[in-house]
């Protein structure tokens, strides 16, 4: 059977025409070479689109990858400074435990540090690599992050045992009673000036002018304030740990018994009551229930404390 077949004229402006004569076949055949001109058109538009997409996202990936090893490098770099601060403070602290006669914190106790570990399988989907290094540097952070706390807790034993310390060093006697006065009787066997023979001078005299303030020489509670033959008007300060002062001789006393004093606080003033010939201050230093030259005691440099 015979197809359709189609005239075509073609009218110029100059009525110049020409005619073709087109089947339905070959109609037919210019539609197909269209068609798949076009279907290949867009086939490859959609390849080129596809390669440049996936182009595009291997640069943003290759660029994320580069973002991350560089915060990673930074992240390594800022460890690494803790570290080494850490380190200096691991260094400090041996320092002031040594200085304070306590017992150093073991390496091996530091290089470990305390408390609980983190569960790093939160990066199993990631590359060995990534994983690793992550992994790595959580590590390092939970070792610092008990080294921090022990470097805490050790501060708190350093700060503890100063305190203990500085208590000590406030109550131990360690001033001169009367400042600018002049040895007139040391510790030791000497003339009785009453009785002319030789006897034990159990402190030291202090010899100033009548009047003169008398100072406490360390912190601690006053367990004696009143007369005493001998002795005339006399103050017994208790310091604790052992030790107690006698300041004797005195012609006033400025505190009463049970009252807490501090060292440079002002206790009485010289005299001459009791066994005295002229104004001075006798001072006593007595350890565990035993006088002791006051001269050990006066300078900050003979005091141990310990
Ligand atoms: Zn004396």
């Amino acid at each position: 059977m015979r197809g359709r077949h189609y005239n075509i004229f073609i009218i110029t402006e100059k009525n110049f025409y020409k005619s073709f004569y087109l089947s339905d076949r070959t109609i037919f055949s210019i539609f197909l070479f269209f068609s798949i001109i076009t279907t290949l058109a867009i086939i490859l538009f959609i390849y080129n689109t596809n390669v440049s997409i996936t182009e595009m996202k291997q640069n943003i990936a290759e660029e994320q990858h580069h973002e991350y090893l560089k915060k990673i490098a930074k992240l390594k770099n800022q460890i690494l400074e803790l570290k080494t601060q850490l380190q200096n403070q691991i260094h400090f602290d041996n320092k002031q435990r040594n200085f304070l006669k306590m017992a150093s914190i073991h390496p091996d106790i530091w290089s470990m540090g305390i408390g609980g570990r983190n569960d790093y399988k939160k990066f199993a989907n990631l590359s060995f690599y990534n994983r690793k290094t992550l992994e790595n540097l959580n590590k390092d952070i939970d070792i610092m992050k008990g080294q921090l706390t022990l470097r805490e807790r050790s501060i708190r034993e350093i700060e503890d045992k100063l305190i203990q310390k500085f208590e000590l060093w406030k109550r131990i006697p360690s001033i001169n009673p009367v400042p600018g006065s002049e040895i007139s009787s040391g510790f030791g066997y000497r003339v009785d000036p009453f009785e002319k023979d030789v006897r034990m001078h159990e402190g030291l005299d202090l010899s100033a002018p009548k009047g003169t303030p008398v100072y406490a020489t360390g912190d601690g509670v006053v367990i004696f304030a009143d007369w005493n033959i001998g002795y005339g008007y006399v103050v017994d300060i208790d310091h604790g740990y052992g030790f107690v002062t006698r300041y004797a001789h005195l012609s006033k006393i400025l505190v009463h018994e049970g009252e807490n004093v501090k060292r440079g606080q002002m206790i009485g003033r010289v005299g001459g009551t009791g066994r005295a010939i002229c104004p001075h201050l006798h001072y006593e230093v007595i350890v565990a229930g035993i006088k002791v030259n006051p001269v050990n005691y006066i300078s900050f440099k003979d005091v141990v404390i310990d």
